[in-house]
């Protein structure tokens, strides 16, 4: 942390110190959670952005307190300058940031993102190319930018031409449409989502980026379903993402994992962790801690709806 007013906690005292910084000037003041984790072989450290009350109030971008993502790389600084200006390479702009951080480290990943213009999945009044979570209502978010990047950079060797790629809490279609793109006509990406307005607010959204095409041609697909049950009708997939928090991986989306491929899933309430579960040739799993991150739940329809 560069700046910051450092707070010591209870918590902090205890199993890990926990730092409180100021990225921004006091009337927008993000704040960062920064706290270090022994491991095995080194400690790790874990930072994600945090924003008061006030600071939600204060900013439309961030109206939703379920808003929070992030990771230790978090590239909220600079990201500022793309909310104005008219080039229209405001999209790449974004890209080459997040390379710039080393979020994106691949080829294959940037080229996706810039092909996919996030301007087409973000609700109008927003600016679309900062590096926040923006809420697209029912208590959901697009993820921000840099999560998006670092969920491909995870898969990306599961999302090669040809292969089968779930997203479970599609929401706006963005990711759904990046996997799309990566595995090609061949491959298959599918989509599920529990709310079916924003099913149906996707499709549009899909049908204008460059993975309209594998929609119209039946590549690409979103579904109207409870993703903890994954979707069985393409099963098994090279990679599964999920872009809501569970309390513990669901077994169905274990299962539907094809031996040899990957899923990333955030897991935890409070306290969440990036995991990568990894499928061996023999079925056997493994699981490793990414990140600490901050997702909404992957919960009942009812309860996202009730905000509980
Ligand atoms: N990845 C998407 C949305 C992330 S927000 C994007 O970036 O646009 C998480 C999404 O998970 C929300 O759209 C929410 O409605 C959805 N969700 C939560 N629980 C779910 C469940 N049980 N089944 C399917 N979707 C779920």
């Amino acid at each position: 942390m560069k700046r910051g007013l450092f707070l010591s906690t209870a918590a902090a005292r205890a199993t890990r110190s926990i730092a409180y910084g100021s990225l921004y000037p006091a009337h927008t003041v993000p704040h960062r959670l920064t706290f270090t984790t022994p491991s095995h072989r080194h400690s790790r450290r874990h930072t994600f952005a945090l924003l008061p009350t006030t600071a939600l109030s204060s900013c439309p971008l961030l109206q939703n307190p379920n808003f929070l993502t992030g990771n230790r790389n978090s590239p909220f600084r600079g990201m500022e300058r793309y909310c104005s200006g008219s080039s229209i390479n405001r999209n790449k702009g974004m890209v080459d940031h997040l390379k710039s951080y080393g979020v994106i480290k691949s080829k294959r990943v940037a080229e996706v993102m810039e092909t996919i213009d996030r301007a087409l999945f973000v609700p109008s009044g927003n600016p679309p190319y900062v590096d926040s979570p923006l809420s697209i209502g029912y208590n959901a978010t697009i993820s921000a930018p840099h999560m998006h990047a670092m969920c491909l950079q995870l898969l990306q060797e599961n999302l090669q031409a040809g292969m089968r790629a779930l997203d479970v809490g599609s929401g706006t279609g963005y990711l759904t449409a990046c996997f799309a793109l990566m595995v090609g006509p061949q491959g298959r990406a599918v989509g599920v989502e529990h709310i079916p307005e924003l099913v149906s607010s996707s499709i549009p959204n899909i049908e204008k980026s460059a993975a309209g095409t594998l929609l119209r041609e039946g590549s690409l697909s979103v579904h109207i379903g409870d993703g903890r049950l994954g979707w069985p009708e393409f099963a098994p997939y090279d990679a599964i993402h999920v872009g809501a928090a569970a309390p513990e991986i669901p077994q169905p989306l274990i299962d539907q994992l094809k031996p040899g491929g990957r899923m990333v899933i955030p897991v935890g309430n409070i306290f969440q962790d990036l995991k990568v579960v990894d499928k061996d040739l023999d079925g056997s799993i493994s699981v490793r801690d990414e990140t600490s991150v901050r997702y909404v739940p992957l919960t009942n329809r009812d309860d996202q709806l009730r905000g509980s």
